[in-house]
C-alpha cells in the first residue's frame, strides 16, 4: 500500500531536511528520503568538516606567528591522523543528532535512493509513497573531468577520506573549493600546485579580491599555473602522480591529485521525466520565485536549482516554502539578491552584492568605489604580512551600497552585520555615521574616504 503524507523532501541535506522540518511544525505530516548520510553535502563533505580543517589551517599559522609575540614553542608537529578523528567523530555527532531531531519532529525517515513514478508518488527501494507536495533537495556533486586517468585523482569528498598530511598536492580548479583546499593543504605542511584552467582564481569575484587573494597564496608557498590545462594523469611509481599539461608541461611527482572543477546536480536517477519536471542542459531544475518547478506541488529547492549553492540558501528557501504551503503566507519566498558569502582562503574573504564590474555595467558613470589596503595590526608584529583589503560600492547621489568586499584575518566574521545594513539599502553616509569600534579592522568599513 502507498503510504501518503502531506510532504515529501527528497534529499536529506540542508534543504530536504529544513522544508520538512518547517513544514512538520505547521502540522504537516512529512518525510526525508536519503540514501547517504542525514545532513548532506554540509554536513559530511562541505561546510562543517572544511571549517575544521580551515581552523586546523589558522592554527598552523598562528603558531608561525608565536614566536613574534613572544611565545616559544618548541618543535611544532602536526598529526593529521588525530585531526581527522576528531572531525569525523564531530561530524557522526552531527549525523546522530539528525536523526534524533527528525523523530522527535515526527518526520519520517526512509532510506535509499528515490525515483518518480508520477508527479505525486515516488519509489524507494521497491516501496512507493505519494504526497500532496513534493520538494527536489537531491543537491549535487563533484564533477570529475573524462580526461585519461582522471581516476587516478580525488575530489572534495576524498579529500576528507585522506588519512595522512599528502606531502605535495595538486589542485585542479580555480573556484572557491579549490582555493580553499589548497590553502588548507599548504599550511598544514603540503606542497601545493595549483591548476587554472584560465586566468584567474575566483573568476567571478571581485578584481579586488582575486588579486589579493592570488598575493597572499603565492606569499604562503603555493604555486599557481595559470593557462593549464590537464590532458593526461598517470602512475609513475607506486604512489606518484605525473601530470600531463595541453601546453606541454610535465609535472611529476604528486601524492595526491584533486579535482575541484565544479559540481554537477544529481537528477540523473530521479526519473523526472515520469513527473514531467524539466531541467535545463545541465541538469539543473528550473524553478519560479516560489521554488515550484514546471509542475504543479513539485518543487526544487538548494543545489539542485543551480542558484547560489549555500547551504543558508537551501535552508532558507526550504522554511520559506514550508511558510508558503502550510503557514497560510501566500507570497513568502527568498530573495536571491545580496546573499553575504565566505572564502575561508588564507585569509579568508567576505563579499556581498556587485562587484565594481558588475555595479559599472549596470550604472555605469552613477557608480562610486571606495577602497582601503591595509596591515592589520595583528600583522604588524609578526613576520608573516598578511595584507588586509576592503571595497565599497556605491550607486547614485545617495550613494547606495550595493557591494561590500573584503579580504583579510576576521573578514569571515565582519560580513554578517555588514550584510544587514546593505540589505536594508544602507547608503554611504550610514556607513560613515556609525561610530567604529576601535582598534579592529573592520572599523576601516566606515571611516573610508
Ligand atoms: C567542499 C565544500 C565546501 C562547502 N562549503 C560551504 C560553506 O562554507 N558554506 C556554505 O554555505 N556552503 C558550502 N558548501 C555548499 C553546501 O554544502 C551546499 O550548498 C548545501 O549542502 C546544499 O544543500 P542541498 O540540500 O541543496 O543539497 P545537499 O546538502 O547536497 O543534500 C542533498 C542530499 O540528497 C541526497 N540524494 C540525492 N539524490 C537522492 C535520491 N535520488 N534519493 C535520496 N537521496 C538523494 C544526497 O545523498 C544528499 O545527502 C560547500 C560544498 C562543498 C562541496
Amino acid at each position: 500500500m502507498t503510504k501518503h503524507y502531506d510532504l515529501i523532501a527528497i534529499g536529506g541535506g540542508s534543504g530536504g531536511v529544513s522544508v520538512a522540518e518547517r513544514a512538520a511544525r505547521y502540522g504537516a505530516r512529512c518525510a526525508v528520503v536519503e540514501r547517504g548520510r542525514l545532513g548532506g553535502t554540509c554536513v559530511n563533505v562541505g561546510c562543517v568538516p572544511k571549517k575544521v580543517m580551515w581552523f586546523g589551517a589558522s592554527i598552523a599559522h598562528t603558531l608561525e606567528d608565536a614566536a613574534h609575540y613572544g611565545f616559544r614553542t618548541g618543535e611544532r608537529t602536526f598529526d593529521w591522523s588525530a585531526l581527522k578523528a576528531s572531525r569525523d567523530a564531530y561530524v557522526k555527532g552531527i549525523n546522530d543528532w539528525y536523526h534524533t531531531y527528525l523523530s522527535d519532529s515526527d518526520i519520517d525517515e526512509i532510506v535509499g535512493t528515490a525515483r518518480f513514478i508520477d508527479a505525486g508518488t515516488i519509489e524507494v527501494e521497491g516501496r512507493q509513497y505519494s504526497a500532496d507536495h513534493i520538494v527536489i533537495a537531491s543537491g549535487g556533486a563533484p564533477t570529475v573531468p573524462d580526461t585519461p586517468g582522471a581516476e587516478l585523482g580525488i575530489t572534495s569528498d576524498g579529500f576528507f577520506e585522506i588519512e595522512q598530511l599528502p606531502p605535495r598536492v595538486a589542485v585542479v580548479g580555480s573556484g572557491y573549493i579549490a582555493v580553499e583546499l589548497a590553502g588548507m593543504l599548504n599550511a598544514l605542511g603540503s606542497d601545493v600546485t595549483m591548476l587554472l584552467r584560465r586566468e584567474h582564481l575566483l573568476r567571478s569575484f571581485d578584481a579586488m579580491l582575486r588579486e589579493n587573494l592570488t598575493e597572499e597564496m603565492f606569499g604562503d608557498g603555493i604555486d599557481i599555473l595559470v593557462r593549464t590545462q590537464v590532458k593526461q594523469v598517470t602512475r609513475e611509481a607506486e604512489s606518484s602522480l605525473c601530470i600531463e599539461c595541453e601546453n606541454g608541461q610535465r609535472l611529476e611527482g604528486f601524492d595526491e591529485l584533486i579535482w575541484a572543477i565544479g559540481r554537477y546536480p544529481l537528477t540523473r536517477e530521479l526519473n523526472l521525466q515520469a513527473a514531467g519536471v524539466t531541467k535545463d542542459e545541465q541538469g539543473y531544475i528550473p524553478t519560479d520565485k516560489f521554488q515550484q518547478t514546471n509542475i504543479d506541488n513539485v518543487y526544487a529547492i538548494g543545489d539542485v536549482t543551480g542558484r547560489a549553492q549555500l547551504t543558508p540558501v537551501a535552508i532558507a528557501a526550504g522554511r520559506r516554502l514550508a511558510d508558503r504551503l502550510f503557514g497560510g503566507r501566500e507570497d513568502r519566498h527568498l530573495a536571491y539578491e545580496n546573499i553575504a558569502t565566505v572564502v575561508f582562503s588564507h585569509p579568508p574573504i567576505g563579499t556581498i552584492g556587485l562587484t565594481e564590474s558588475m555595479a559599472r555595467d549596470l550604472h555605469g558613470e552613477a557608480v562610486k568605489v571606495y577602497q582601503t589596503r591595509f596591515t592589520a595590526m595583528y600583522n604588524a608584529l609578526t613576520e608573516r604580512k598578511q595584507k588586509t583589503a576592503m571595497k565599497l560600492v556605491t550607486v547614485g547621489a545617495r550613494e547606495k551600497v550595493v557591494g561590500c568586499h573584503v579580504i583579510g584575518p576576521g573578514a569571515d566574521e565582519m560580513l554578517q552585520g555588514f550584510a544587514v545594513a546593505i540589505r536594508m539599502g544602507a547608503s554611504k553616509q550610514d556607513f560613515d555615521d556609525t561610530v567604529a569600534i576601535h582598534p579592529t579592522s573592520a572599523e576601516e568599513l566606515v571611516t573610508m574616504r
